[in-house]
C-alpha cells in the first residue's frame, strides 16, 4: 500500500516522485512505500496550511470542539483497524496497540477538544494608575509537529491535537519508519470535517522533510519528540530564527524498588515498566534499583517472570513481546547486550533473538535482565530503548539517590516505598519531569509532562501545550 503526502485536504504524490520502503518488523518485508518528500513538498504544506489560518484561526471554540471530538469518535470507531495498522507498522502486539495506542490517540483529541474550552486568559487591574491589562492567548500561525516512530499516533496526535484546539495550522511529519497511522489519519480528519489545510502531513526522512520543516523561515513553533541527538541538532537550527521551542527527548529512568513497598503491585508492575511496547517507550524504567534486603528475592522472581512472558507474532493474542521496530534497531539493541558483557554485567535471562516460525526474517529479541556491577557502566548510562533493563542492589536513600540522577537524562522516575517522608524527600530531590510513587504510566492528561537535563526543554499535556501554541499579548487599557 503506498501512502501520500495529506496537503489541502487531498492526498498527492512527492513532487520528485521518489518513494522509500516501508517495513513490516513482525516478518522483516517490504509492505509499502511512503513519500521521501523535498522541500518543495513541505513548502506545499506549508502554503496550504498559511492559507487556511485566517478562517481557522477564527472558528468557534464551539466549532473547533466539535470537530475535534469527532476525530476522537471516528478513531474509536475505527479501533480494530487503526490497531491493526499500528501493529503492522511498529511490531507492537496488537493487543497492546488496541489497549494503549490507539484508544490514547482517541483520548489526545477528545482531551484537547474539550480543554480549549475551558482555556482562559488573565486580566490585571493596575490598581491606582487607573488601567486594565488583559493577556490574549493568540495561535501562533503554522506549526510543526515532528514524532518518532515508537509510539505513532499516541504521539503526533497528542501534538497535533493541541496544535489545531488552539487554532493554529500544522505541518506534521510522523517517523519515516511508523507512518501507516498517520495516513489513516488524513482520512479521518476529512470525514470528521476538519477544514481543508488545517492539518497538512508530510512524510520523509528527518534530514530532509524533517529539515526542511525545521528550517522553514515561517513555521515559527516546532514541537518534537524524538532522540536526544536530534534534539540539539533541531534546536541549533530554530535558535537563531527564534522558533518556539518543545523538545521531549531520551531518557535513561531509574526505577527505585525499597523493600518495604507492597512487592506483588511492584513486581507486576515493573515487569511492564520495563518490558512493555518492547520496552521501547521513553518513560521505561531501565535502571532497576532494588533496596538490599530483598535484592536476591527480586532477582528471582524479576527473572522467573519475565522469562515467562512469550515472545511472539504481534498478531498472536497471548504475545507479550511483539517485534523491534526495525532492523537497525535490532542491531543497536543487541550491540548494547554485548558492551554489557564486555562490562562484565551478567545476563540473567535473554539477550538472544528468537526466530519464529513461519516469520523467521521478523525482528525479535528475547526480554533480557542484565545484572551490573556499577552504576557507571555505559548500559547503564546510555538509552537503549529496548526490552533490556538492568539490575543492581543499593544500601541506603542517599546512594540510590545518587546513582538515580547521576546520568544524563531525567524524564521519569518510579519509586516503590510505603514510607510517606521518604516519598516527600526523594520526589523533590529526583532529577526529572514525572515521578510516579508505586505506580507507573498512569497518566491524567491535565498534568505536565516533559523532561529535565538531556530529556528536553518544555512541557506538553493540559494548558502547557495551549500555551506553547499560543503567543501571549498583553493589553494595557488606561481609564
Ligand atoms: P529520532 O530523533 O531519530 O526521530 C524522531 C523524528 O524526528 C522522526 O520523525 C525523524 O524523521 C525526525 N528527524 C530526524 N532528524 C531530523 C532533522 N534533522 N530535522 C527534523 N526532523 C528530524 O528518534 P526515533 O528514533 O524516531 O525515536 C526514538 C527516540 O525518541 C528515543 O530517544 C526516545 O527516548 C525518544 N522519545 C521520547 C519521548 C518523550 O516524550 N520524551 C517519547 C517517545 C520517544
Amino acid at each position: 500500500m503506498n501512502i501520500k503526502n495529506y496537503i489541502n485536504g487531498n492526498f498527492h504524490n512527492p513532487i520528485q516522485d521518489n518513494w522509500l520502503d516501508n517495513y513490516n518488523p513482525s516478518n522483516g518485508k517490504i509492505y509499502g512505500q511512503i513519500p521521501d518528500s523535498t522541500k518543495e513538498d513541505v513548502e506545499n504544506a506549508y502554503i496550504s496550511a498559511k492559507s487556511a489560518f485566517p478562517s481557522w484561526s477564527q472558528t468557534t471554540l464551539d466549532e473547533r470542539s466539535r470537530i475535534l471530538i469527532k476525530i476522537s469518535e471516528l478513531l474509536e470507531a475505527n479501533l480494530q483497524r487503526f490497531a491493526e495498522a499500528e501493529s503492522k507498522d511498529n511490531g507492537k502486539p496488537v493487543s497492546l496497540a488496541k489497549q494503549i495506542d490507539i484508544p490514547r490517540a482517541a483520548s489526545n483529541f477528545r482531551f484537547f477538544g474539550n480543554a480549549i474550552t475551558q482555556f482562559a486568559s488573565e486580566s490585571h487591574e493596575s490598581i491606582g494608575q487607573q488601567a486594565i491589562n488583559y493577556t490574549l492567548r493568540q495561535p501562533i500561525g503554522v506549526v510543526g509537529c515532528i514524532s518518532p516512530w515508537n509510539l505513532p499516533l499516541y504521539l503526533f496526535t497528542w501534538k497535533i491535537a493541541p496544535a489545531l484546539a488552539a487554532g493554529n495550522c500544522v505541518v506534521a511529519k510522523p517517523s519515516e519508519v511508523t507512518p501507516m497511522t498517520a495516513y489513516l489519519l488524513g482520512e479521518i480528519c476529512n470525514e470528521a470535517g476538519l477544514p481543508k489545510g488545517v492539518l497538512n502531513i508530510v512524510y520523509g526522512l528527518g534530514g530532509s522533510t524533517g529539515q526542511a520543516i525545521i528550517e522553514h523561515p515561517d513555521i515559527k513553533a516546532i514541537s518534537f519528540t524524538g532522540g536526544t541527538a536530534t534534539g540539539a541538532h533541531i534546536a541549533k537550527v530554530a535558535a537563531p530564527m527564534f522558533k518556539k521551542l518543545s523538545l521531549e527527548l531520551g531518557g535513561k529512568n531509574p526505577n527505585i524498588i525499597f523493600a518495604d513497598c507492597d512487592y506483588d503491585d511492584m513486581l507486576a508492575t515493573t515487569v511492564r515498566s520495563s518490558f512493555a511496547n518492547q520496552g521501547q517507550i521513553c518513560l521505561c524504567g531501565s535502571r532497576i534499583f532494588v533496596e538490599h534486603s530483598i535484592y536476591e528475592k527480586f532477582k528471582t522472581d524479576f527473572v522467573n517472570k519475565v522469562k515467562a512472558l512469550k515472545v511472539g507474532h504481534p498478531s498472536e493474542k497471548d504475545t507479550n513481546i511483539g517485534a523491534l521496530v526495525s532492523k537497525p534497531h535490532l542491531e543497536k539493541v543487541k550491540e548494547y547486550i554485548q558492551i554489557a558483557k564486555d562490562e562484565n554485567g551478567t545476563v540473567l535471562c535473554g539477550g538472544n533473538e528468537v526466530t519464529i516460525t513461519d516469520y523467521e526474517n521478523g525482528y525479535y529479541l528475547e526480554p533480557t535482565v542484565i545484572e551490573v556491577q556499577s552504576d557507571e557502566c555505559r548500559v547503564n548510562q546510555e538509552e537503549i530503548f529496548g526490552p533490556v533493563v538492568t539490575i543492581m542492589p543499593f544500601t541506603n536513600e542517599d546512594q540510590v539517590l545518587q546513582m538515580a540522577n547521576k546520568v544524563k537524562y531525567g524524564l521519569s522516575a518510579t519509586l516503590w516505598t510505603n514510607d510517606l517522608k521518604r516519598t516527600m524527600r526523594m520526589s523533590n530531590q529526583l532529577q526529572a519531569g514525572i515521578v510516579w510513587v508505586n505506580t507507573w504510566m498512569l497518566r491524567d492528561l491535565r498534568t505536565p509532562f516533559g523532561g529535565v537535563k538531556a530529556s528536553g526543554v518544555g512541557r506538553e499535556g493540559g494548558f502547557e501545550a495551549l500555551r506553547f501554541f499560543t503567543e501571549a499579548k498583553n493589553v494595557c487599557i488606561k481609564y
